[in-house]
């Protein structure tokens, strides 16, 4: 039985866990084919792909870059990469550098809502100093009992509209798939449910992802609702594009969901590891 894990973040973004840990974890959960996609960074592949080496899982590089599309952020997370490719390590590195300056002026907003010291309460959480996220203040808020959970928080701050939301231009559509495909790997969109466009806009952003070489798109995933499986099981049909399962896993307690326990996906779709030698 395949069990296929292809979404997870280590502390090398904004999980909680080291790469191998998490990597202990997908094992234990049965996972048995695992991709480590932290956002905008390959620094934790090789100690992800030597533990999943030494606990005998099928590894599969992976990244979930972020990028700015119809005036939302859409996650694209690219497998099967070649990690040392330089095109992709200086496109990473340049989608990540404004995060630091982004950061200081979330912390800007939330001591002007009465919270202060959010910046340094955030990095506090911070794995990887060139990936402080919203995430890291999300933990933060939470700690100070400001919020009770990570979803909670992503209603109250840090979202378009409410306190310590700094609107942020990540890379481009084209730009972060041909990145992926330039590495060798495979495009597929994440959590396509998470995106609040308006339908002639979902099917421009799939028609635009195809164009630029996009393959797939993730349809089990941590962040979809039970219809939803059943919503984007129809667009991965109807728009002949390969279908991903992964949780979306960030850490223990705080996930909706844990590694490897999510549904497979429905029998008739082509998996995106339809053509991986497993
Ligand atoms: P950033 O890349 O700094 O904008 O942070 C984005 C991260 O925040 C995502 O990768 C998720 O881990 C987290 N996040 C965003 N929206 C939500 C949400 N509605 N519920 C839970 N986590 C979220
Ligand atoms: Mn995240
Ligand atoms: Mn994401
Ligand atoms: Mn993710």
């Amino acid at each position: 039985m395949l069990n296929v894990d292809l979404h997870c973040h280590s502390n090398v973004s904004d999980g909680l866990l080291a790469p191998a840990e998490v990597a202990r974890l997908a094992k234990a959960n049965g996972v048995n084919v695992w991709a480590l996609t932290d956002h905008d960074e390959l620094g934790g592949i090789p100690e992800a792909r030597e533990a999943a080496r030494d606990l005998g899982m099928h590894y599969v590089t992976g990244v979930e870059i972020s990028v700015t599309w119809g005036g939302q952020t859409v996650h694209i997370v690219g497998l099967r990469i070649d990690e040392n490719n330089e095109q992709l390590k200086q496109g990473l590195a340049a989608t990540r550098s404004g995060r630091e300056r982004r950061a200081r002026e979330i912390g800007d907003q939330l001591s002007a809502v009465g919270i202060p010291g959010a910046y340094e309460g955030a990095l506090k959480f911070v794995g990887n100093p060139d990936l402080i996220s919203r995430t890291h203040f999300a933990r933060f808020l939470i700690e100070r009992g400001s919020c009770g959970s990570i979803s909670e928080v992503f209603t109250k701050y840090l979202v378009e509209g409410k306190p310590g939301y700094v609107p942020h231009r990540w890379a481009t559509l084209k730009e972060a798939v041909s990145w992926i495909r330039g590495a060798g790997g495979v495009a597929v969109i994440a959590h396509p449910g998470r995106y609040k466009f308006s339908e002639t806009l979902f099917d421009e952003l799939l028609l635009q992802f195809k164009e630029s070489g996009g393959a797939g798109i993730e349809v089990i995933t941590g962040s979809h609702t039970v219809d939803q499986y059943a919503e984007y099981a129809g667009v991965a049909r109807r728009n002949g594009m390969l279908a991903s399962r992964g949780s979306d896993f960030h850490g223990p307690g705080e996930s909706r969901v844990e590694l490897g326990t999510l549904p497979s996906l429905p029998r008739d779709l082509v998996p995106v590891w339809h053509d991986w030698a497993l």
